[in-house]
């Protein structure tokens, strides 16, 4: 038996599980589905014929998309979770490499080599935003530029003039919005403008719906028929389509979760502000090697390698988890006197 080398080389994607009472590792929302709505899932899913296949490219969950965003079915497209979108559209673009820009989310190397694509990392600058001279040097061979924005793992929000700067060079961009929710804006409104533009969204954060895997991606009518060319049939399955047009239509339960999230989020950062950077996102990023003091406590975050070594990622949760949270790192701090304080990282060299 052969295996391409390609596949015998490949790094697969490590979803670190561990066991842990309090789970602020993977960014999910920390609750359960309203009580109101898992009444309503359970009768709808009662009434799913499950002999028939789904609508072959969720039509009717697209349809309450468009309508949710202000735009038309042909301008969405969805997906088994937003990784499954990420890996379509690192296929679909010509050139030699995708670029990305580190710390940032994973998937997007994954799936360029699994395309047969180059990488080429463009590193954040020291506050995190976008390095623009060295973006524009090796955009003219890019197939693809991957923005996540607020950005995974570091919470902040890219410029917009600067996203429009790339846009302009006619580079085709996926705008990664999985945490959109929980920022104060989108930058969805410049697909009107840019058909080089995709904006990735997902359910798995704001909505909860992690376990579901929907996602879906928004551009101009054009663009995302690409993407539906290369879709396999059927990509999402009967239950989690109308799950997902179920959380829709009752936006406004969602909504009050991703609030809460919202006042829990900035409560954390002002209890760690000296160690925490500020987000836009539903978790945060904070310069602490904590993790295994924090693991032996029963709360498990996120940690890195490379650059954001000894740093911690933490994914707000419920209201008792926080609590026990800043109290254990609190006590961690307090019996660390190395710990830094990092009340300066935002003097960076911005451009
Ligand atoms: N994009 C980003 C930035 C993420 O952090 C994640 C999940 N961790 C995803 C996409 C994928 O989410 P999903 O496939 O569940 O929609």
């Amino acid at each position: 038996m052969k295996i391409r080398e390609s596949v015998r080389n490949f790094n697969p994607y490590s979803p670190g599980t561990v066991d842990a009472e309090i789970r602020m590792d993977k960014n999910e929302s920390p609750f359960s589905l309203p009580g109101e709505l898992k009444h309503k899932i359970r009768t709808e899913l009662e009434n799913i014929t499950v002999n028939r296949y789904p609508p072959s490219s969720g039509d009717r969950l697209r349809e309450k998309l468009a309508e949710f965003h202000g735009l038309k079915k042909a301008n969405v497209i969805v997906g088994s979770g937003s990784d499954q979108l990420i890996s379509y559209s690192a296929g679909v673009f010509a050139g030699e490499y995708a670029v990305v820009t580190p710390p940032t989310f994973s998937m997007y190397r994954f799936y360029a080599k699994l395309n047969g694509l180059g990488v080429e990392p463009v590193p954040l600058a020291e506050n995190f935003n976008l390095r623009m001279e060295e973006l524009e040097e090796v955009l003219n061979k890019a197939a693809v530029v991957f923005l996540c924005s607020p950005n995974n793992p570091t919470g902040n929000v890219f410029d917009r003039g600067k996203l429009i700067k790339i846009l302009e060079t006619g580079v085709p961009v996926v705008l990664d919005e999985a945490y959109g929710e929980f920022a104060d804006g989108s930058n969805m409104d410049l697909i009107e403008s840019y058909g080089n533009l995709l904006v990735l969204r997902t359910f798995s954060k704001a909505f909860g719906l992690a376990g579901a895997r929907v996602g879906y991606a928004l551009g101009q009518a054009g663009t995302v028929e690409h993407l539906l060319r290369v879709k396999p049939p059927y990509n999402l399955n009967s239950f989690s389509l109308r799950i997902a047009e179920l959380l829709l239509e009752n936006y406004d339960l969602i909504r009050d979760r991703v609030n809460f999230l919202i006042d829990q989020r900035e409560k954390l950062y002002s209890k760690f502000k000296h160690y925490s950077y500020s987000s836009k996102t539903n978790f945060l990023l904070m310069d602490l090697d904590a993790d295994d003091y924090l693991l032996e406590r029963g709360i498990a975050v996120r940690s890195f390698t490379g650059r954001l070594a000894e740093h911690i990622r933490v994914t707000v949760g419920t209201e008792e988890e926080n609590d026990r949270f800043i109290r254990a790192l609190r006590s961690y701090i307090h019996s660390t006197p190395e710990s830094k304080k990092r009340v300066d990282h935002f003097k960076g060299d911005d451009q």
